[in-house]
């Protein structure tokens, strides 16, 4: 296909390194009671493992909806209002191959999270390229003259945004769903980190059948190898996307590790509030070493300016830190980890910026 043709892979690095801080992964493992609540829940589904899993993933979405009321009180969601995939990647998959397609388009707000253009061009949607203002935010006056201008038929809205951090107010989002003439999805997958104060767009569910947010268990439930991802919108949505997903998309494994995750929901919450508190100290440090930071409602910074951006990424990578180019060209990515894991990444990133002349 020629709209293929020059196109990598999906690349962020997989590399064996001391300090991994390139994915916006929960640095934190299961504890040893959850570790063996999985044995036990994977036992207990081993047994029908020759019959197909639940296909609608009945259960489960129960128990996500009973999380997300009490993530946003006053939500009011059902199993009816939510729906899973094999990680919010491929539920936005499904939102594009339902929703999009050849001869349709989508619209985001650069710089975002890239796998939204990505997914889109894929599923034969023409991808329409926006942008976010100078401090990463959005003006709602100047969303709503992209919206009008190009009319899409999906618009991606990230908060708090990939790799930015950015978290959109409500007007913001709100003004995207006054005039957008299609869906509109909320990419929340760092919502759980997002600072005190800062709403979720959950709840402008109620009586907007067009909007469509979406999470994962990938970061804040520290569940990135699960592969589970979610969403909340009106059950017709949902009835779309079961014309479009593949039958038996969630194993009964999935399932069952998910579930037992939930149940463990306080617990892992718990590490939340911790990374809260390590991106406060770093995004203060990375300000009196004089670097500019933007503003982080998520589990990762990002900082700059750097002349050579990718001279400090390799000497920090030569000291066994990771972490990621992305954004603009001058910007840099750390996800936040352990105390320890930062206190390697601050070593290292005055390193290499002595090392380059930064
Ligand atoms: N959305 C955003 C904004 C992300 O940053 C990511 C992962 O980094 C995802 C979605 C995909 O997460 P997953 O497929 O693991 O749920």
């Amino acid at each position: 296909r020629d709209d293929l043709r020059g196109r990598e892979p999906y690349g962020a690095p997989q590399l064996d390194v001391p300090y991994a801080l390139n994915t916006n992964e929960n640095p934190y493992p299961p504890s040893a009671a959850l570790v063996n609540a999985i044995g036990e829940a994977v036992k207990g589904v081993a047994g029908s493992l020759n019959r197909y899993p639940d296909r609608d993933a009945v259960k489960l979405r129960e128990d996500l909806a009973a999380f997300l009321n009490r993530d946003t009180p006053g939500a009011g969601l059902t199993g009816r209002d939510v729906w899973a995939a094999n990680g919010s990647n491929e539920i936005i998959q499904q939102i594009l191959q339902a929703f999009g397609g050849f001869g349709r388009t989508a619209l985001g707000f650069e710089p975002s999270y890239s796998m939204h253009p990505i997914i889109t061009s894929v599923s034969g949607t023409a991808w329409i390229n926006a942008h976010r203002d100078a401090d990463f935010g959005l003006d709602p006056e100047r969303a709503i003259k992209a919206v009008e201008e190009h009319r899409p038929d999906v618009v991606f809205l990230t908060s708090p945004n990939n790799p930015t951090g950015t978290a959109l107010p409500l007007e913001a989002i709100e003004a995207v769903l006054k005039v957008a003439p299609g869906m509109v999805v909320v990419d929340e997958a760092y919502a759980e980190f997002r600072r005190a104060g800062t709403p979720s767009a959950l709840t402008l569910l109620p009586g907007n059948p067009r909007l469509i947010v979406t999470r994962t268990m990938s970061k804040a439930f520290a569940m990135a190898g699960t592969r589970l991802g979610y969403l909340a919108a009106d059950p017709a949505v949902i009835d779309a996307l079961l014309l479009v997903r593949l039958p038996y998309h969630l194993s009964a494994v999935t399932q069952a590790v998910a579930r037992t995750a939930i149940t463990f929901g306080d617990e892992l919450l718990d590490s939340v509030n911790a990374l809260r508190r390590e991106r406060d100290d770093v995004v203060a440090w990375l300000r009196a070493e004089g670097l500019e930071v933007a503003e982080s409602d998520a589990n990762f910074v990002l900082f700059g300016r750097f002349a050579d951006r990718r001279g400090v990424w390799e000497r920090m990578l030569d000291r066994g830190v990771l972490i990621r180019e992305v954004g603009p060209p001058e910007w840099l990515r750390v996800s936040v980890g352990t105390p320890e894991e930062m206190a390697a990444f601050r070593t290292a990133l005055k390193e290499a910026s002595k090392e380059v002349g930064e």
